[in-house]
């Protein structure tokens, strides 16, 4: 199953896409994670996409489009996976488009995540990381037992230097601008569902899990008949 997540950042993607990895056995592939790996290991890609990145503007089609490319053709991906930050623009969504069906294949499934501005601030404000396994913490919502440490492997947590305050309203503004449109294309292809991200994290899971189920039955009645 190749599956798209479209939202605002802040929406809960990243941690529905790794429930859904785990359950599916599909990669989740995050253009951001991508992107902030090669920063880190100091590719070229990296070094064209820090600057952006810290501004919370799109790194350029080009750049991001190799990256992920790169990773789709890599062999776990054969089975699906689940694309989280990307596409970002209408342009990235049509080279996915292309690049699949010159593979044979398509997105099958694109979930929307609803999620009031108010609420995204509130959660990426207070969003904390671990430097070490990347595990996802809130201030707030869902605190570290110990302050500043990962529950996980007590690694260091930090805060994402794109997640203050006013590279967050920056972001937002980016995604009004340059992201939400691709809405209205999957809509028009028929292959988007929304999911209200207003909920708690197990019953945005189970809603997703749902729609995941009824898309494969679905699939293996149309390979059947
Ligand atoms: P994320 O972790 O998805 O919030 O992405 C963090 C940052 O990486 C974004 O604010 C962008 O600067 C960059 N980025 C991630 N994915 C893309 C993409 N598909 N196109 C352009 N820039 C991206």
């Amino acid at each position: 199953m190749r599956i798209v997540f479209l939202g605002p950042p802040g929406a809960g993607k990243g941690t529905q896409a790794e429930t859904v990895s785990k359950n599916e056995k599909i990669p989740h592939i995050s253009s951001g994670n991508l992107l902030r790996e090669a920063i880190e290991t100091g590719t070229e890609t990296g070094l064209k996409a820090r600057s952006y990145i810290e501004k919370g503007l799109l790194v350029p089609d080009e750049v991001v489009v190799g990256i992920i490319k790169d990773r789709i053709l890599k062999g776990d991906c054969k089975n699906g996976f689940v694309l989280d930050g990307f596409p970002r623009t209408l342009a990235q969504a049509k080279i996915l488009d292309e690049m699949l069906k010159t593979l044979g294949n398509h997105i099958d499934v694109v979930f929307y995540f609803i999620v009031s501005e108010d609420a995204v601030v509130a959660r990426l404000s207070g969003r904390m990381i671990c430097s070490a396994c990347g595990a996802n913490y809130h201030v707030q919502f869902v605190p570290p037992i110990k302050e500043g440490l990962c529950d996980k492997c007590s690694g260091k947590l930090h805060q994402r230097t794109d997640d203050k305050p006013e590279t967050v309203l920056e972001r937002l503004k980016v995604y009004r601008e340059q992201t939400a449109g691709l809405v209205e294309y999957y809509r028009n292809n028929k292959i988007l569902r929304e999911i209200s991200s207003d909920l708690k994290i197990e019953e945005i899971s189970k809603n997703i899990a749902d729609i995941i189920n009824y898309e494969l039955k679905k699939h293996k009645k149309t390979m059947v008949g």
